[in-house]
């Protein structure tokens, strides 16, 4: 069965200024599968993202499930805290950039989703910044490291709390291209090996090709007659 299941999911921002739809017609991610979402500045990656991080309402869906969870019906209900547990639970996120905590140490960092999730597990983090190459720097802040340094502390602390999914925003933004790909690689490698599944959202779907993951891309995006510029995101 699926971890994650949508159909008809929408959501839209009226505004007169710039009117945007989001659709997402039908999708399933299995239990430690990859997949990126591809579409341009613009395209609803991050509004996508936060419906798949239980942050944001969809307008509507027919059907939302995560984590064996009706998370539609959570929604229609109100259940606000049963949301932000199963998101404190099951959900890691890579930020796009920054994202650490900068009055922590690594250690600190990487453990963070632990102690939210109400699950420390030291040995866990540990052995993550070890597989991560930065075991070494498990004390220092994270001023102290390199920008590529930053991002594996970041995709440990992903994968701290055992996340049974990793949303991760752009993560290459703030790395230089000659890393890009080595970065979307370690990530699915790392997910994989934790069996997370994972989802990246990138305006680059030739470099998410090339790193081996599947593509839900934005099909249409310019204004329509109606001045709504509708992103529909569906399997490549
Ligand atoms: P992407 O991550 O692909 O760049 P976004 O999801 O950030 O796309 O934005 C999609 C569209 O929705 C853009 O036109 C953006 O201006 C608009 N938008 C995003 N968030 C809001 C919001 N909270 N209120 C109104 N419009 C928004
Ligand atoms: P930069 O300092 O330019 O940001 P990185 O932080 O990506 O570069 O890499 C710093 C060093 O760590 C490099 O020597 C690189 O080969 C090494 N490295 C990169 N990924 C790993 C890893 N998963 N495990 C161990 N070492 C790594």
């Amino acid at each position: 069965t699926a971890l994650l299941s949508l159909r008809g999911a929408r959501k839209a921002y009226r505004g007169d200024a710039a009117p945007f739809a989001l659709e997402v017609p039908a999708f399933d991610l299995a239990e430690g599968e990859a997949l990126a979402i591809a579409g341009p500045s613009g395209s609803g990656k991050s509004t996508l993202l936060m419906m798949l991080a239980l942050a944001a309402p969809p307008d509507a869906a027919e059907v939302f499930r995560f984590a064996g969870q009706d998370i539609a019906a959570h929604w229609r209900a109100g259940r606000r805290d049963a949301l932000a547990d199963l998101r404190a639970r099951r959900i890691g996120v890579v930020p796009q950039t920054g994202g650490l905590l900068p009055y922590l140490t690594v250690g600190g960092n990487i453990a963070l989703p632990q102690r939210i999730a109400g699950r420390p597990d030291p040995a866990r983090a540990r052995a993550l910044a070890e597989e991560l190459g930065i075991g070494a720097h498990w004390a220092k802040r994270p001023a102290e490291l390199s920008v590529g340094q930053r991002q594996r502390v970041a995709i440990a602390r992903a994968l701290a709390h055992r996340p049974a999914l990793v949303l991760a925003d752009e993560p290459t933004a703030s790395v230089h291209p000659e890393l890009a790909d080595a970065v979307l690689a370690l990530l699915k490698r790392e997910c994989a090996a934790a069996g997370a599944a994972l989802i990246v959202a990138t305006h680059d779907p030739d470099r998410a090709i090339r790193a081996g993951y599947p593509v839900l891309a934005c099909e249409t995006h310019a204004p329509g007659a109606d001045g709504v510029a509708r992103s529909v995101f569906a399997r490549a």
